[in-house]
């Protein structure tokens, strides 16, 4: 159902199954859409009028000014030449396959209350003429790169669509495509069904304990999109247990406990780095992987705090809201323009406009002030938040309306 979304929801499943109490510690979290979102939504809109077309289904072809480009054409063409490929195989392989579009799938016999929506499904037969579920799922995301192998969102897709169709053809195996094509990825992953249903059996209990917001917060890659994540104790221990790790040499017992913590009697005790002198590339890179843990946890909990501090006015002791310096600005560019040249002035481009900088340095401050200071603006200031010792004015959040907000910085 449109805009409705489980708790245990087959994307998020990776979260869940390996911290079981993150749906839960997420609830009180809104979702929020974004640009990568919303065009995702789009891109998959797209992808399925290019598989309901090709069905000779009656559809209209979805319309986006603002993301609709070439490049998701051709991005959604991939996706729709390979579907209709293996229903074309299914066809050579003597059988009219069932083609499911953007289907509900319901898999709450394994996970409480669990469903979601299935990019297609097709069930006919193989090219041994076994049956055959096919599960595809399109993904318009070029930042990692997404496998298949034993990937649980797929897998509980199947077992969804098992549930609900496996009775036809008698399914004995199920392949799960996810198709990538911002990132050249074809990736599929194929069992059969019995192993994907003892999957299935396999992570009841845990499926179970997260319903139920029980068991350990264990944190991993998988606390990348958490919603929790800013304050989340144990990534929070995570990350500065990591960087002590990396950096510090614990056998010389100067900083922290038994358990990574820092201790009372050393709070102010000198680290002691692992080795003086300077870190060879060799070693760098070993630490790479580590310092994207510790910087994105970092990013998220600074995204956070400026968020509720500017935008809901949370207290944050030690901290302030200050507005930033705001750049002068032309409110009218064609005004200034025509004024400009009517006054004799025809040098006003170079690639383009010059800069109100560069018209003040032209017809110097006085002539600038007196012909174009009228279409001079300075609009408010982007707001971030300071440490208390700050010299600017705090702003009074009451009075302003939500603002565009900078990260928290000691500038
Ligand atoms: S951020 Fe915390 S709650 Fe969320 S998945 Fe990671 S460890 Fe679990």
């Amino acid at each position: 159902m449109p805009g409705q979304h489980a708790l245990l929801g087959a994307s998020s499943s990776k979260q869940w199954l390996h911290c079981t109490p993150s749906a839960r510690l997420q609830e009180g979290f809104p979702n929020e859409s974004s640009v990568y979102a919303e065009e995702g939504t789009f891109a998959h809109e797209v992808c399925e009028y290019k598989v309901r077309k090709y069905l000779h289904e009656r559809v209209k072809r979805p319309q986006s000014e603002e993301y609709y480009t070439e490049e998701i054409d051709q991005i959604t063409d991939v996706y729709a030449e390979f579907v209709i490929g293996i229903i074309e195989e299914m066809k050579r392989n003597g059988c009219e396959p069932l083609v499911l579009v953007e289907e509900r799938v319901d898999y709450s016999h394994i996970a409480p209350s669990g469903f979601g929506t299935a990019d297609m499904l097709i069930i006919g037969k193989d090219e041994n003429g076994k049956g055959l579920l096919h599960v595809c799922d399109f993904k318009t995301g070029q930042g990692v790169f997404v496998d298949c192998d034993h990937n649980s969102q797929m897998m509980l897709y199947a077992l969804g669509g098992l549930a609900a169709y496996g009775f036809i053809y008698d399914i004995e195996t199920v392949r799960m495509t996810i198709i990538q094509p911002r990132l050249d990825n074809i990736s599929t992953f194929e069992c059969s069904r019995e192993e994907l249903e003892a999957w299935g059996e396999s992570i009841k209990p845990l499926a179970k304990l997260a319903y139920e917001g029980k068991g350990e917060q264990v944190p991993g890659d998988w606390c990348r999109f958490c919603r929790a994540k800013p304050v989340c104790r144990a990534c929070a221990e995570e990350a500065l247990s990591l960087a002590r790790e990396e950096f510090l040499d614990l056998d010389a017992g100067a900083l922290t406990d038994e358990n990574n913590h820092a201790t009372s009697d050393d709070d102010k005790a000198i680290p002691v780095f692992k080795q003086p002198g300077l870190i060879p590339m060799t070693e760098l890179a070993e630490i790479l992987p580590t310092l994207n843990r510790i910087s994105s946890w970092i990013e998220a909990v600074f995204a956070y705090i400026s968020s509720e501090a500017i935008n809901h006015a949370v207290p944050v002791p030690g901290y302030k809201v200050v507005e930033g310096r705001s750049k002068r600005i032309f409110s009218d560019t064609k005004a200034v323009v025509d004024t400009a040249i009517q006054n004799g002035y025809t040098d006003l481009y170079k690639q383009q406009l010059i800069s109100l900088t560069e018209f003040e340095k032209m017809m110097g401050k006085k002539r600038f002030n007196e012909l174009l200071g009228d279409y001079v603006v300075k609009p408010p200031g982007k707001l971030s938040l300071v440490p208390e010792d700050d010299p600017r004015p705090p702003v009074d959040l009451e009075n302003k309306p939500d603002r565009e907000f900078s990260v928290l910085s000691e500038e």
